[in-house]
């Protein structure tokens, strides 16, 4: 297969209106209007989010002391169903970077076919300062000053950086409190117990896996023979990494978190890490005591790496132009949300090489954040090994659709992935009608 990227303009015509993931999703999105027969109408409509709200959320903190953090949510679309996205907790949220998540939330859950707009939300607060109480007590506020445009049937948030299923089971239970009844069908991500799914907690690196080894099977590599740098060892990264090792028999010889990495070229010992991570939370990967077999790098080394894939699955903006000509995999598969530039796509894809895009290839978490839904409105609940067929049989057909339109159209999948999705949401405003 031919890939070649997209590019409305050069790429130092873009280096402005490129800034920032909002800046990036936007120009890739009008570059695929370009190719696409939707009328201005609808250009409009699919660029900017229906609704935004910005809330002040009060702390007490341990000490006494008031201390206010500015929360976001956005609901990028409802046209194909009730929006979904994540919650974020990090210093460097703001408006901007949800409505770019919110966006691609939307972009996802069409592209892998799920009935689900998408929105995002967040908090602009560093979580690793507060206490456990001051965490529920950001939670409840937060839960409850969004509260009147969340819903069931309008809007179902779900875990991302810095949160997890106890913030997802606070969240739940504030709703119904206040509501006067159990609403499980308010958020995803939840403990198993509250109505949370078997599979959801290594959904997103499961699909991070899947849609590696099916990249892979595509270019004839033969997984067993792979060397892997994972960069981030959170929720996505840690799972993605031990799946491929285990499952697959991928070998992972650079894994990092943000207090840097860690590398053997023979393969990390990578049991002995997850045990190190599970005993001590809160602990990063610089304290592990390494065997004296590993070398300790730095983020930036580690996206360099002379490996055959490279897995970005910490934060976004992690490959620039400062080091596209340097990436050395050969295959880029995006467990982050936009770890890509736009001026780094346009470079890697001149490179030859093969990018599958964020908005596939980190679909497993809503995937399977969509089957905790169906299951939470029906009360009946799926086995493990039926979760996971069905999250393998939903990313491969994604997968599979994504290829025919790279194919038919002689296109990078990013660009494929993102005109399957506007064709799909297009279609849904377009016969909804605009109101009224
Ligand atoms: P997480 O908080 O569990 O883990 C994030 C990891 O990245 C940690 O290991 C952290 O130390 C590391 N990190 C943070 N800043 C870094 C930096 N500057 N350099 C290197 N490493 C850094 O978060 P997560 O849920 O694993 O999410 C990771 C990415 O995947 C995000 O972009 C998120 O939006 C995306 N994502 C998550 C899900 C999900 O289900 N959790 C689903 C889809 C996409």
């Amino acid at each position: 297969m031919i890939l070649t990227a997209v590019r409305p303009t050069s790429v130092a015509e873009n280096r402005d209106s490129g800034k920032g993931m909002l800046g990036t999703a936007l120009t890739q999105l009008n570059s695929i209007f370009n190719l696409l027969d939707l009328n201005e109408g609808l250009r409009a409509i699919i660029s900017q989010p229906e609704r935004e709200l910005t809330v002040a959320v009060p702390v007490r903190h341990d000490d006494g002391i008031v201390r206010v953090y500015t929360g976001f949510r956005v609901q990028h679309s409802s046209a194909r169903g009730p929006c979904k996205g994540g919650i974020r907790y990090h210093p460097v949220v703001d408006l901007n970077e949800v409505r770019a998540l919110a966006l691609l939330m939307t972009l996802k859950c069409a592209v892998t076919n799920l009935p689900y707009g998408g929105a995002k939300g967040g908090i602009s607060v560093d979580p690793t300062g507060l206490s456990d109480f001051e965490l529920e007590r950001l939670t409840r506020r937060y839960a409850a000053m969004i509260m009147p445009i969340l819903g069931g049937k309008r809007d179902i948030p779900a875990p991302d950086i810095n949160t997890n299923p106890r913030i997802m089971a606070w969240f739940m239970d504030t709703v119904s409190m206040i509501q006067g009844q159990l609403s499980p069908e308010v958020v995803t991500g939840k403990p198993i117990e509250l109505g949370g799914s078997q599979g959801r907690i290594d959904a997103t690196g499961r699909g991070v896996a899947i849609s590696t080894v099916e990249m892979l099977r595509r270019l004839g590599s033969d997984p067993k023979d792979m060397r892997i740098a994972v960069q981030g060892y959170g929720n996505v990264g840690f799972y993605a990494a031990n799946i491929l090792a285990r499952e697959y028999g991928c070998r992972i010889v650079g894994i990092s978190d943000v207090s840097g990495g860690l590398y053997n070229p023979k393969g990390l010992p990578l049991t002995s890490l997850s045990d190190f991570v599970a005993n001590n939370p809160g602990n990063f990967l610089e304290s592990y005591m390494s065997n004296g077999h590993l070398d300790k790098i730095s983020n930036e080394e580690l996206l360099t790496l002379d490996v055959d894939v490279l897995i970005p699955a910490a934060i976004e903006n992690q490959i620039t132009v400062n080091n596209a000509d340097r990436i050395q995999a050969k295959v880029l598969v995006e467990g982050a949300n936009g770890p890509t530039t736009f001026e780094a796509d346009v470079i890697l894809q001149e490179r030859g090489i093969h990018v599958v895009p964020d908005i596939l290839a980190n679909a497993g978490g809503v995937i399977v954040s969509y089957l905790e839904w169906v299951q939470d409105l029906q009360w009946f609940f799926l086995e493990a090994s039926e979760v996971q067929t069905q999250l393998h049989d939903v990313m491969l057909r994604a997968f599979e659709e994504v290829w025919s339109v790279a194919e038919s159209r002689q296109i990078d999948l990013r660009s494929a992935a993102y005109l399957l999705a506007v064709q799909r949401v297009g279609e849904a405003i377009d016969q909804r009608g605009i109101f009224p």
